[in-house]
């Protein structure tokens, strides 16, 4: 059992904690209750139970182990090797250290990472909507907003904050049963229920919460039975006035294959969104993140600038943006070199260029409506004058030839117009650009605008 959860665990706190944390330690019985682990050094003790052992235990009781507890005792392994952040002195005598159970761990739920919490989270523009709402919902008190609805791109921080809330609800008052999982195990558990039979127990137990958290609602779209349960569960919820918070990659108007009186009901509360990152909040989130590895990685030297860099170059998705940085560091040490421009071009080549700056239609029909002082709206509406034809022309004929749209994607997103007439539109300007020096002149100011 504990190699599957192992493999569990390693999907749930990523690879170089797994590596570092969770690989080292032996599983030495369960015993009433409590699962003993071994490990090498009294550091690495402390510091797992501190911030993993909720995180094992959840997955130890999903694998059906008698655990209610975990202790971490130390004892130097033979065959390890420490690692290299792990310096501290081995102590001999074994120093149990133990987690106590919450109230909450008998809930189907997922288990919380331990690094999402508000003290770890970076507060910029695009964010801070999102950010105070969930403060606000963490701090408790009376329920004014229900459910609160994050939405965002991949990569913005939606899970981050969802999991801070429960951090802190958790905290603030542990008898409170919070209950977070993913729109997908909410499916899972309910299949799994209908098969055995189960369906009071099931909903017993989602209608029992004083918080409910579904991560990824976008996923149930299209599942009718699934889609059926998850609305009657938040009804009870919502008219015994317990908190719901729900998180989608779209608005709940957009998301294509959810029931209408689901959709006005995730309306009800309050929906805010997470924005692409700007080029603040990455190099903010940039300089936290680098501040904890220079403090494990003392040595290294770290030139000016490459932070900017980065946060210039590097997309909006904050993972992504985790990812380079965590590589850059890794790979420093491990070469004992300065990390300057050059290695991080060198080490993050494949990176920087997966993010070189995408434009899309939307900027493009911005910058062109600017440009020729036209509405946005007439650019995608039906009037057909030069004035606004001809911008037009040129927005489509930048769509075709600065982004990898089709043109019938094009055309829908010039008010569903037919493809030939985004044809037609690439053509004109193209035989314009030839004979007209104005129009070749604002393609190029345009282009160079748009790639800025
Ligand atoms: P989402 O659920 O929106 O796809 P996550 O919440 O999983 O995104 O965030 C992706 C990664 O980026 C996580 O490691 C998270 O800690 C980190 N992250 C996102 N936003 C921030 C932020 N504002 N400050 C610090 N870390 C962030
Ligand atoms: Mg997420």
């Amino acid at each position: 059992t504990w190699g599957r959860v192992k493999e569990q665990l390693l999907e749930s706190v990523g690879r170089s904690n797994y590596a570092n944390w969770i690989e080292p330690l032996e599983l030495r019985k369960v015993d009433n209750g409590v699962a003993v682990f071994s490990v090498p050094t009294s550091f690495m003790a402390n510091w797992v139970s501190r911030n993993f052992a909720d995180t094992i235990l959840t997955h130890l009781k999903a694998a059906n182990a008698p655990a209610s507890r975990v202790e971490f005792k130390v004892e130097p392994h033979q065959s390890q090797t420490v690692t290299p952040v792990d310096t501290a002195p081995v102590a001999h005598e074994p120093t149990p250290v133990t987690v106590q159970e919450t109230p909450a761990a008998d809930l189907p739920g997922a288990p919380l990472d331990p690094r999402f919490t508000f003290d770890n989270f970076v507060v910029g523009k695009p964010n801070e909507l999102a950010h105070a709402a969930a403060r606000r919902v963490a701090e408790g008190g009376p329920v004014t907003f229900n459910p609160l609805f994050l939405y965002g791109g991949v990569g913005l921080g939606k899970t981050h904050l969802m999991h801070a809330i429960a951090h802190e609800i958790r905290v603030r008052d542990p008898k409170l049963r919070v209950l977070y999982l993913s729109a997908e195990q909410f499916m899972y558990r309910f299949v799994q229920a209908l098969r055995d039979r189960q369906m009071i127990d099931f909903k017993q137990i989602f209608r029992s919460v004083d918080v409910l958290m579904v991560d990824d609602v976008q996923f149930i779209a299209g599942k009718d039975s699934t889609q059926e349960e998850f609305f009657h569960t938040f009804n009870a919820l919502v008219d015994q006035n317990k908190q719901i918070i729900i998180s989608a990659d779209r608005a709940p108007g957009e998301i294509q294959g959810l029931e209408d009186r689901i959709k006005s009901r995730l309306q009800c509360g309050l929906v805010v969104d997470l924005h692409p990152t700007d080029y603040e909040l990455r190099l903010g989130i940039l300089q936290t993140k680098a501040e904890g590895y220079r403090a494990q990685y003392p040595d290294l030297k770290f030139a000016d600038g490459v932070l900017e860099f980065l946060a210039h170059r590097i997309s909006t998705n904050v993972r992504v943006l985790e990812g380079a940085l965590m590589r850059l560091f890794a790979f420093a040490s491990l070469v004992g070199r300065e990390i300057t421009l050059d290695l991080t071009q060198e080490c993050l080549s494949d990176i920087l260029k997966a993010s070189e700056r995408k434009v899309t239609v939307e900027e493009i029909q911005r910058k062109v409506s600017e440009h020729y002082a036209i509405r946005l709206s007439d650019m995608i509406g039906p009037k057909r004058v030069r004035s606004i034809a001809r911008p037009r022309q040129v927005a489509m004929y930048l769509a075709k030839h600065m982004t990898t749209r089709s043109l019938p994607e094009i055309g829908r997103r010039f008010g569903g117009r037919d493809h030939t007439t985004v044809m037609h539109g690439v053509r004109r300007i193209e035989e314009l650009k030839a004979t007209d020096s104005q129009i070749a002149d604002d393609l190029e100011m345009l282009r160079r605008t748009l790639e800025a």
